[in-house]
């Protein structure tokens, strides 16, 4: 990891990010000057982490939570904050919102990963590599990404299944989604999730999309599925409602910017 990094850096504490009031909230993509981040927290380490589209470095800096704002300053939770950007910015992710989801994603592993997970001791950085490495046992540290599903569904009739997950906003109607299992294909995961949320069967598995999404550390790998059997019967657990929607009878969607959104977008323009 650089420190002597000159421009500004984002600035996390927790789940939030960290901005002076003089970034509104439609700038928050913009790094915080340097000079401010020291004039009001004093030496915070400032890490510098390589970007993944355009070279170059994103910096960052973590705020330990006792640390109270000054005065000038207020946390968005970083979810939220990224609604505030334009919805294509997050779902392209080689734009501003992208660098802020990578910056977000490595400082929360930073946090989590100061211990080797093996023998206990104190982990350090890994020269030229982002990893980090036990200095008594080698065991290496690679920032964690869990791969989830998420899948649009079309029936012969060419309605689309949407589901409201107990979880969502009150009225928001989203896409089937879930964690891929250790050992098993992505289209497996395709198959398992939807038959366990809502008691249909789905062929023609076609992958067409991905996000990353660190909340905490997933990637969305977006799908769209085939009804091929079984009547709508819903978990009751996870979801608590899921009906065939037409396209011009649409219920509240998830946000602009989201891979469902994104997904239901395509189905909505006749696409699929
Ligand atoms: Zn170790």
């Amino acid at each position: 990891m650089y420190t002597n990094v000159s421009q500004g850096a984002y600035l996390f504490q927790g789940n939030t990010l960290v901005l002076p009031d003089s970034i509104p909230d439609p700038r928050i993509y913009e790094p915080v000057p340097r000079d401010r981040i020291q004039d009001s927290f004093g030496d915070v380490e400032i890490l510098a982490i390589p970007g993944v589209y355009k070279g170059g470095y994103i910096p960052c800096a973590d705020l330990t939570p006792d640390r109270a704002l000054p005065p000038g300053w207020r946390g968005i939770n970083t979810r939220r904050a990224l609604s505030l950007i334009a919805a294509d910015a997050v779902a392209d992710g080689s734009g501003p919102a992208g660098r802020l989801l990578r910056a977000y994603h490595i400082v929360q592993w930073r946090r989590e990963s100061v211990f080797c997970g093996s023998c206990g001791s104190r982990n350090e950085d890994k020269p030229h590599e982002l990893a980090r490495i036990c200095p008594v046992c080698s065991r290496h540290e690679y920032p964690r990404i869990s791969p989830a599903i998420i899948v649009l569904i079309i029936n012969n009739r060419g309605k689309a299944l949407l589901a409201h997950n107990k979880n969502f906003t009150p009225g928001v109607y989203s896409l089937i989604a879930g964690f891929n299992e250790a050992g098993e294909t992505l289209e497996a995961t395709v198959v398992r999730e939807v038959r366990e949320e809502v008691g249909l069967e789905v062929g023609h598995i076609r992958y067409m999309t991905s996000q990353p999404w660190p909340f905490p550390n997933s990637l969305m790998l977006g799908f769209i599925a085939r009804h091929a059997g079984g009547a709508i019967k819903v978990d009751g657990v996870e979801i608590e409602d899921a009906r065939w929607f037409d396209r011009d009878r649409l219920p509240d969607l998830p946000g602009k910017g989201s891979v469902s959104r994104y997904l239901i977008n395509l189905w909505i323009g006749g696409a699929l």
